[in-house]
């Protein structure tokens, strides 16, 4: 599971998501950052840089879904490469002026520009769980089988994992000739909810 982390939380947000909207910006968060300042990377991602005049840098997790810093000084580091969660990519403040305002941050979820904390939201466990789930039981119906609660929930049980693993058989996802559907995940039955999490979107 991709995991985001916004290092710059904790700084005074001054221009908001809203604010831009009303400013006619599509969309983003500014946070007070000072000349300088470290910029971290909030995910394990690749790193790109965006030229578009705005100092930009892009990361984006294997399944596409991404995150943009802008507004930066200057770089760190040679671009596009694979950075890990929390590695310098840049520093705040802006060239152009010589003046630190902010930072601004935005996510992109299925291609649509988000607030940084619904890309986050997307991500955590129990939403991924329910998206998962809802996408299991619209198959479940054809093969007269009964929906699992996680939809609702968002908690995997072993009913949950009986489904994913009757998918993964189906899809030929299990190496292992005999194999079981126990309702138990093993790294395999892992590895085929992660594919099921890349197409439940
Ligand atoms: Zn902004």
């Amino acid at each position: 599971v991709a995991t985001f982390k916004n290092y710059l939380s904790g700084l005074r947000n001054i221009f908001t998501w809203s604010q831009h909207r009303q400013h006619g910006y599509a969309g983003g968060d500014d946070y007070k950052t000072k000349i300088g300042q470290a910029i971290k990377s909030p995910a394990t991602c690749r790193a790109t840089l965006m030229h578009d005049g705005l100092n930009g840098v892009r990361v984006t997790v294997p399944d596409g879904n991404s995150v943009v810093l802008r507004e930066l000084k200057s770089v760190k580091g040679k671009f596009p490469r694979n950075v890990k969660q929390g590695e310098v990519i840049g520093y705040a403040g802006r060239e152009r002026d010589g003046e630190a305002k902010a930072t601004h941050i935005e996510g992109w979820l299925n291609g649509v520009r988000v607030a940084f904390s619904k890309l986050q939201a997307h991500y955590s466990t129990s939403a991924r769980t329910k998206r998962i789930a809802a996408f299991l039981n619209a198959r479940a119906k054809a093969l007269h089988l009964p929906p699992t609660a996680a939809a609702r929930t968002g908690r995997r049980g072993p009913y949950y994992w009986r489904l994913v693993q009757t998918w993964g058989r189906h899809h030929n996802l299990y190496p292992k000739p005999k194999f079981v559907i126990n309702g138990i995940p093993g790294p395999q039955t892992r590895k085929v909810e992660a594919k099921l999490a890349t197409l439940a979107k």
